[in-house]
């Protein structure tokens, strides 16, 4: 994707104040401020999803990448529907759920996936649309393509809703990207903190109060 097609969000210009938007009482004194309000994400969220539909080549298999993909998923799936139903390019869908878990430090730093080998042999020769909350590093979803790869899927891409500017990239860059952020902590819309903040719209930036407050 041409970097220039994604928002590119910064703390200069982004960081807006909780009291210009609506924030649930239990979670006020837990962030710092909205980076991206809810209605901007939808916005967003659509626009991706008329490009899918414009480049699709055939019928998709959207998996989602949980938990904190669900919410992006879900959305980016309706919205894609809704293309589809317009008259556009009509593009069959079928929803498959993946849990990732990566293993760093001493270990193999390999992703394990939910989905059984025979589940994923499902996968060959058909079109994958991966859809994910955030990459980070990148080291994920590296390693989840290349295990998908081994399947033989006809094509595999990614549309990940943000893309976090750290210098601990490795690199990798989504097919599709909502918005590219600051190098901060950040919680709502599905993402979590602890499994806190996934019932929160906006996507905020978590305060220090806020990580002792919901630390394990
Ligand atoms: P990566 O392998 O790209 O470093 O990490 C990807 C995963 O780390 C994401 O799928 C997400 O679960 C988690 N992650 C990275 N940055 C953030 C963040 O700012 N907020 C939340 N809630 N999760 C994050």
């Amino acid at each position: 994707m041409d970097p220039k097609m994604w928002i590119d969000i910064n703390t200069e210009s982004h960081q807006y104040s909780l009291d210009h938007f609506v924030i649930p009482d239990h979670y006020e004194t837990a962030l710092s401020s909205v980076l991206i309000p809810h209605g901007v994400i939808m916005d967003r969220v659509e626009k991706l999803a008329k490009l899918i539909v414009q480049e699709a080549t055939g019928p998709l298999v959207v998996c989602c990448v949980l938990k904190g993909g669900h919410q992006f998923f879900a959305d980016l799936v309706n919205y894609i529907k809704k293309n589809v139903t317009r008259g556009g390019n009509s593009v069959p869908l079928s929803l498959e759920f993946i849990k990732v878990k990566s293993y760093s430090g001493e270990t193999s730093g390999e992703v394990k996936l939910s989905l059984t080998d025979d589940e994923c042999k499902e996968f060959a020769g058909k079109n994958i649309l991966i859809v994910e909350d955030i990459i980070d590093t990148g080291k994920t979803m590296v390693q989840l393509l290349a295990k998908l790869k081994k399947y033989s899927p006809e094509s595999v891409k990614v549309a990940s809703l943000l893309i976090k500017k750290t210098p601990l990239s490795n690199g990798y860059i989504p097919d599709y990207v909502g918005f590219s952020i600051p190098n901060a902590f950040v919680v709502g819309y599905a993402l979590d903190y602890n499994e806190y903040f996934r019932d929160l719209d906006h996507i905020c930036v978590i305060s220090e109060h806020g990580k002792e407050k919901y630390a394990i």
